[in-house]
This record gives structure tokens, sequence and C-alpha cells, in this order.
């Protein structure tokens, strides 16, 4: 359907998993299957569940106290368009995307295509924390991320000058 999301779960309000307090949609469904992941039951997509967009947006334009939301998973770019929906719907256009990704921002890049909607989800996406989690270069030190091979993107500046620009929070 449309109108829903397939997500293995919403936690109403964290922090850490971006700056601030922060709503997170745990999207379901990913191929990257990273030896050592947190999260392997949000691989299969055919578990999760399926929410209705319009209900999460409630959720998220109900609580005053939020910095943004969070994109995680799961691979949230597997629902692209869907989640660019439920972002459009936000009443609160100051909240900041935090988007998770096992891809690399250069394999979005190369590979977005107006059926996967991966630039459009760039588009709207702050900040971008990209790449699979590599065990032999976990650090637990690291904010907001994993493995060292991960990086923070700022997206929008790195869209405007066509490279990546690593994001300083
Ligand atoms: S991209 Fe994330 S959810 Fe997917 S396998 Fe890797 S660590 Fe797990």
């Amino acid at each position: 359907m449309e109108d829903e999301i397939k997500i293995a779960g919403l936690v109403e309000e964290s922090i850490v998993d971006g700056p601030g307090i922060r709503f997170v949609i745990f999207t379901q469904g990913c191929p990257h299957n990273c030896y050592g992941c947190h999260n392997p039951q949000t691989h299969d997509m055919s578990l999760g569940k399926c929410e209705k967009i319009d209900k999460i947006v409630e959720k998220i334009d109900s609580n005053p106290l939020l910095k943004g939301i969070t994109l995680s998973g799961g691979e949230p770019f597997l629902q692209s368009k869907k989640l660019v929906n439920l972002i459009s719907k936000i009443n609160n256009k100051n909240l900041d995307v935090v988007t998770y990704t096992g891809f690399t921002y250069e394999e979005l890049i190369e590979k977005a295509s107006e059926d996967n909607g991966y630039l459009e989800l760039l588009k709207n996406t702050d900040y971008l924390v990209d790449g699979r989690f590599e065990i032999d270069k976990k650090d637990e030190n690291l904010l907001f991320r994993g493995s060292s091979n991960q990086r923070i993107i700022d997206v929008k500046k790195s869209l405007l000058n066509n490279k990546v620009i690593i994001c300083d929070f």
C-alpha cells in the first residue's frame, strides 16, 4: 500500500541516533547483511509490520521537544519514495533529518533513478550516516556510528558541491 511503510519499529524519543531528541523510524528490509549487524531481525522484508504514514506523522507532529527525525533500519533507501512522502507531510519544517544507510553516498548517487527515489531521499536528508557496518573497524567511541569506515555526511553541502562534505556536529 502506498500510504504505508514497512517498519521494524519506532522509537519516539532517542538521544543516540543523531543530535538532540529524535523520533526514529526503523525501516524493515536490508540487503547488506553486514557481519555483526545489531539488527538482524530487520533484514527480511517479509517480516516487520505495515504502519500508516499519516499515523507516524501524527506522532512526530505531536512532540514539540523533537530536534529531528532519524531514518534507520534496515535499509531506509529500499523505501525511499514512501519516506520522502512521510517527510513532506510533517508540519514542523524545522526538524532535521538523519538517514542511516548501508550504501555509500557515492553508490547512492551512481544508482539513483526515478524509479528508486534515491536522489529524492538524499535531497530530503540533512545528515547521512553511510556505509556498511564493518566489525573489524568497530569503535564504540564514535559518535552516532558503529564502525570507522562510516561517515557523517552533510548531504545538502555535498549535493551542492558535487563532492562528499563530512559533517562536524
Ligand atoms: S546496513 Fe545496517 S541493518 Fe543492514 S546489515 Fe548492515 S548494519 Fe545491519
